[in-house]
Order: C-alpha cells, then sequence, then structure tokens
C-alpha cells in the first residue's frame, strides 16, 4: 500500500466518530512491509487522531519475518497479534512451507520466541485442514503445552472451479468431530485458563445476546477491507470487483456504509437454506459463514458444507455450554454483591471500584441510575 493510500484511509477513518479505531493488519503477508511501516501506520494514527482517542492494532502473520525491530515497536504500541501455528511440526509443515518448499515450522516458532521476549500480545491462528482435522486434541495439547493460551481455529473451505470442494479442504464431518475432540480436551480442565474464539464467542453469545464475531452474526456488514491500492470491499473472503464498494481517494466511509451493494451482502447472511430456518441450532449458528455456502452470496440459501459438522458439534457440546454460561452468571452476581458496599460509597468521579479504570459514573454507576 503506498503511503499516499495509507494515509487517506487512517485519516477519513480516523475522521468518523468511534468509539474505539480498530484497524486489522492482513495479507498476504503484512510483515513483508518491514518494521518501517508500522512505524508509519501508529505516526499517522497519532497525526490523525483527535487527542485521548483509544486505536486498536491487530496484525495477522505467520510469523517468519519477525525482527527485534518489529517486536519492539509491536509491543509499544499494544498491537495484538495473530500467530499463525498449525500444530507440531509435522502437521504444520505439511502445508506450510517456504518458497524453497521447506517447512516453516522452526522459523514460526523462532518469531514466537522474539514476540514473548518482547512482551507483545499474540494469540494462535490453526488452520485445521484434513491433515490435522482428526488430531484436534493433539493439536490443542501440543499448543498448550507452549504456553499457548489465546486460540483460534478456522476451518480451511476453497472450492475448485466446478463447485467441487479441493482436496484439502475440510467437509462438514471433520469439522464436526475435530470440534467435538477440542471441546473435550478443553473442557476438562482448561474453561478457566485457555480461550479458545470460538467457545468464548458462543458464551458471549449465549450469555449477553452479543455477536462478537461476524460469522455468528445475522448480518454481513461488521467491517471493511481496504485493499492495497485502496479499494473497499465488504470482507476479506469476498475481494471480488463486481462487490467493490469504491476507494478511499474518492469515497466517504458513510457512501460506503450506505451503498446498496453493501447493504445487499449483509442481508445475504440471513437468506437462509430452508433447513436453517427451522433448525433448532439457527439461533446459535446464525446459518455459518456466506464463504461456507456454496455460490454465496448470490445463493445465500446453499446449505453450508460444514453444516452436519456444526450440528454434531452443536449437539455435543451445547449443555456444557449452557452449564458454563450459567457459572459466568453466577460469577457475575456474586461479583456485583461484593462491590455493592464498596459502589455505595464510591463518587461520581472516582475510579470505578470494579476496576475498569473508568470513572464510576461512566461505568458500574452509569448502570446502576
Ligand atoms: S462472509 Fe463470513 S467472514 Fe465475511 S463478513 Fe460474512 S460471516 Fe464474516
Ligand atoms: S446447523 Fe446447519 S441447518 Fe442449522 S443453522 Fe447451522 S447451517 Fe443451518
Amino acid at each position: 500500500m503506498a503511503e499516499e493510500t495509507l494515509e487517506r484511509m487512517i485519516s477519513s477513518y480516523m475522521s468518523t466518530e468511534q468509539p474505539v479505531y480498530s484497524f486489522g493488519w492482513q495479507g498476504g503477508e503484512p510483515t513483508l512491509m518491514g518494521a518501517s511501516f508500522f512505524r508509519l501506520v501508529t505516526e499517522l494514527q497519532r497525526r490523525h487522531g483527535r487527542p485521548g482517542v483509544a486505536v486498536s492494532n491487530g496484525l495477522q502473520t505467520n510469523g517468519t519475518l519477525i525482527t527485534d525491530e518489529m517486536a519492539a515497536h509491536l509491543a509499544e504500541f499494544k498491537f495484538l497479534v495473530g500467530v499463525s501455528v498449525d500444530g507440531p511440526a509435522d502437521l504444520h509443515d505439511r502445508f506450510r512451507m517456504n518458497a524453497a518448499g521447506a517447512g516453516t515450522h522452526a522459523s514460526v516458532m523462532r518469531g514466537i520466541e522474539i514476540l514473548r521476549r518482547h512482551s507483545v500480545d499474540f494469540n494462535t491462528l490453526t488452520l485445521v485442514t484434513q491433515a490435522n482435522a482428526r488430531r484436534g486434541a493433539e493439536v490443542y495439547d501440543w499448543l498448550v503445552a507452549q504456553g499457548f493460551l489465546y486460540h483460534q481455529y478456522i476451518p480451511c473451505v476453497e472450492f475448485m472451479d466446478d463447485g467441487s470442494l479441493a482436496s484439502f479442504s475440510l467437509d462438514g464431518e471433520s469439522w464436526g468431530r475435530f470440534l467435538c475432540d477440542l471441546f473435550d480436551a478443553w473442557y476438562t480442565h482448561d474453561t478457566r485458563r485457555v480461550s479458545i474464539r470460538l467457545f468464548d464467542s458462543l458464551l458471549h453469545k449465549i450469555v449477553d445476546d452479543r455477536n462478537v464475531v461476524c460469522h455468528l452474526g445475522r448480518d454481513c456488514r461488521q467491517y471493511f477491507v481496504v485493499e492495497h491500492d485502496g479499494g473497499i470491499y465488504p470482507c476479506d473472503f469476498f475481494v471480488r470487483s463486481d462487490l467493490r464498494l469504491g476507494g478511499v481517494a474518492d469515497t466517504t466511509w458513510e457512501q460506503a456504509l450506505d451503498s446498496q451493494l453493501y447493504r445487499a451482502f449483509g442481508l445475504a447472511k440471513c437468506g437462509w437454506n430452508e433447513r436453517c430456518r427451522s433448525c433448532k441450532w439457527l439461533g446459535l449458528c446464525s446459518g455459518d459463514c456466506l464463504k461456507h455456502r456454496p455460490g454465496a452470496p448470490e445463493a445465500p440459501a446453499n446449505l453450508s458444507v460444514l453444516c452436519t459438522g456444526l450440528k454434531m458439534f452443536f449437539e455435543h457440546a451445547a449443555p456444557r455450554l449452557n452449564a458454563l454460561a450459567d457459572a459466568i452468571r453466577t460469577d457475575r452476581r456474586r461479583e456485583e454483591e461484593l462491590l455493592r458496599p464498596a459502589q455505595s460509597q464510591a463518587g461520581r468521579n472516582d475510579l470505578c471500584p470494579c476496576g475498569s479504570g473508568r470513572k464510576f459514573k461512566k461505568c458500574c454507576g452509569r448502570r446502576n441510575a
């Protein structure tokens, strides 16, 4: 991305009103841009942000090009880094090879060591393919044994030109079996120690009725993707010329947001298949991501290729997810009871006794008003 495009993107976004300005840096491989690019990013955010605004930066990387210089900058500006690692070396190296055809596991682990040395917050992102799908518990145990406690698992679903699934893609049953094994491994000891994004997100949904990941929601208007040339698109899985919403040089964010194209894309999410409409899991699943429905967004009513596995997982895990949701509600009630005496003494402008760091009147005080 050229500097002019970068500045235009950051300045136009930061002139809108947001509670938090959220940037996610993804590629390709964004670290190819080097440390100087990310120094420029934070400088532009400082230059164009009003004093005191909150900015969050996420960076998704394969980890192989992390340097001390880059890690020091990521730590200073509190980037949250996602590192792609698909399990132990034999599983990871099956598909994640460098240009010379050699496995990259060792260089990923080196990159993680550098992040750790600089105390950069990171989580792991594990792509689930036919190579590791039958080894869910083993992958999980290996990640935990490395001290990685924040996990994301992404199903690898790719279609060929004729609409069939690619050979390395997951089918629904493999995804379901993987999720069940993963859930059992996590549930036994680790529900309060290890964060698995999908499980956490389902708990958010059950307890607070909030969708913290897009595929559990009912509308795909969740974010914008800006390509290197400034083109704006609705989703990183759908960077297609016919879905281009405009460009940062000549389109305002309001125009992109209000466009008919974006609206139609967003609403395709709940253009469900008949089976979804009568499915008892629709409240949790929302028909799955459009990317997993062949022919979507034009044909959103095609069933997700992962449907069988999603049903298998929900049947398997729902009673225990509900038990965890009950435990969270109980914990919250206890915390509220413990806080009540301190809250009754707190002044409106005091720091909130709940430890949020906000003023009482803007935190629990507002809720109690
Ligand atoms: S298509 Fe999938 S990834 Fe894209 S916004 Fe919709 S749910 Fe999210
Ligand atoms: S489990 Fe299958 S049928 Fe049910 S909502 Fe999800 S995709 Fe639709």
